[in-house]
């Protein structure tokens, strides 16, 4: 295989970066320095302890600035998944003799929603509010459905499907009117470093990052917590980060996640306009295509995602078809493992719409001449394949 000079291979066109991120080069050579050379165990007392403690205090900032906060703390998980688990059900523990309802959203990542379902079937009263044809969460519905008893609202900032932007800072100062005890979680998993936002401005108490999005490694994410924010652990052990997620931290990882999260921001703005155009090209290139599909709007959206759908293919053969071209693109969510997309379903898309489904998913490592080469390779598929 032909390699550049990082040794990345030339024919990948790896276009399925919502499913996850190839790891920034000098992200990856500082994981390696911290593993080798500050291998400290931060809870140690000694110098290599303290050395390392400080890397997670660099971290911290490092995150809490790019997150836009002043204020707060950060809790290091071991991905976006554990830290929605942990913002979901810590909050429902600690808040279950005061109310029972949560409210979340039909477009949610599952590891919120199964979250939320499994809190349903041990006593909380859970409500889905479903997504309008545009893939954006019925804000009327969601905030018909929060009273004085609800202790949890969690909504995503950026779906990972469709990469719709849902209006968290409008709906966070409603919810805090009609339902004050309840605590404000959001998902940001798909729009930290794709969406231009702060905690500050979305007003919420806690909020969901993960590594692996954002050319970090797999494995490390983070929960944001606001002042004053109480959970209980779902962990129990040490007293590492306060005792609400014990276990010793993993530096490297930590330190990786601290540093994409700075770079992430730093060059925000940039990646925002370098990849709107590729998808503004892509979506024309594909509007030329007979029987294309866009699902996803082109409004209150990150760039970094778009999903169309081939009605009468089905998106398993046509990802195939593209891989065979060195081209990788998802057909929904990486974690539904090729399971019917529940958001496109909530949409109200019709079976054929869902049945061919694609995602498209950018980063700051994609080119103009990868969204040209999927086109063309798109348009081969549709005439080489039996459309059924
Ligand atoms: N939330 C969203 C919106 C996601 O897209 C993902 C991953 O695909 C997650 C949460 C889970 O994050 P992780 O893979 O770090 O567990």
């Amino acid at each position: 295989m032909k390699c550049d000079k990082e040794g990345i291979g030339m024919q990948e066109i790896y276009l399925d970066n919502a499913a996850t991120t190839r790891v920034d080069p000098v992200i990856a050579a500082r994981m390696v320095e911290v593993m080798t050379e500050q291998y400290g165990n931060p809870s140690s007392l000694h110098r290599k302890g303290l050395e390392a403690e400080r890397l997670i205090a660099v971290a911290e900032k490092q995150l809490l600035t790019a997150l836009g906060a002043k204020k707060g703390k950060i809790l290091f998980t071991s991905g976006g998944t554990e830290a929605n688990n942990l913002a979901l059900r810590g909050t429902a523990l600690a808040k279950q003799r005061r109310g029972k309802r949560i409210i979340t959203t039909a477009l949610e990542h599952s590891s919120v929603l199964d979250t939320a379902r499994a809190l349903g079937k041990e006593g909380f009263e859970v409500i889905e509010i479903p997504p309008d044809a545009s893939g954006r969460v019925d804000t009327a519905a969601l905030l018909a459905a929060c009273n004085a008893e609800t202790i949890l609202v969690s909504v995503m900032l950026a779906n990972n499907e469709l990469g719709t932007v849902q209006p968290v800072a409008a709906l966070t100062k409603e919810i805090r009117r009609r339902s004050p005890l309840a605590v404000v979680h959001s998902d940001a998993v798909q729009a930290f470093g794709k969406v231009a936002f702060s905690v500050e401005k979305l007003g919420v108490d806690l909020l969901t990052v993960s590594g692996h999005k954002i050319h970090a490694p797999k494995g490390i994410g983070a929960l944001y917590l606001a002042d004053g924010v109480r959970l209980l652990p779902m962990l129990h052990g040490g007293e590492q980060q306060g005792r609400l997620r014990p276990g010793t931290e993993p530096v490297p990882a930590i330190v990786a996640l601290g540093m994409a999260g700075e770079i992430a921001a730093s060059s925000l703005l940039e990646n925002i306009a370098a990849v709107s155009a590729l998808r503004a090209t892509l979506c024309e290139e594909i509007s030329a295509l007979l029987g294309v599909v866009q699902n996803s709007p082109n409004e209150e959206i990150t760039p970094f995602v778009l999903n169309l759908s081939l009605p009468g293919y089905r998106s398993e053969v046509l990802l195939h078809f593209l891989e065979q071209r060195g081209i990788f693109v998802s057909s929904g969510s990486a974690c539904a493992k090729g399971a019917k997309s529940h958001v496109l379903a909530a949409m109200g898309k019709s079976p054929a719409e869902i049945d061919g489904a694609l995602r498209v998913s950018f980063s700051k490592y994609s080119t103009l001449e990868e969204v040209h080469a999927f086109s063309a390779a798109l348009a081969d598929a549709m005439a080489q394949l039996q459309h059924r």
